[in-house]
């Protein structure tokens, strides 16, 4: 299964930043967490998976095939 697409549900993010922390390539945040553009998913799927279970707010969603 690959990710193919990762989203943040921005009315529950707190703004910790521990999704940035983990993988500030696909992250960024500035009061809430924004995706990156133009990132190549793939490449860093392992950390995305890893903010997705350390986000204490459950906030960061996404797809994959
Ligand atoms: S870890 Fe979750 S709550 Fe914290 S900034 Fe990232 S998306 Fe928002």
């Amino acid at each position: 299964m690959e990710i193919k697409k990762v989203w943040i549900v921005e009315e529950d993010c707190s703004g910790d930043a521990i999704c940035e922390d983990i993988c500030p390539e696909v992250f960024e945040v500035n009061d809430i967490a924004k995706i990156k553009k133009g990132v190549d998913l793939d490449k860093y799927e392992e950390e995305i998976r890893e903010a997705v279970e350390e986000c204490p707010t459950e906030c960061i969603k996404y797809e994959e095939d």
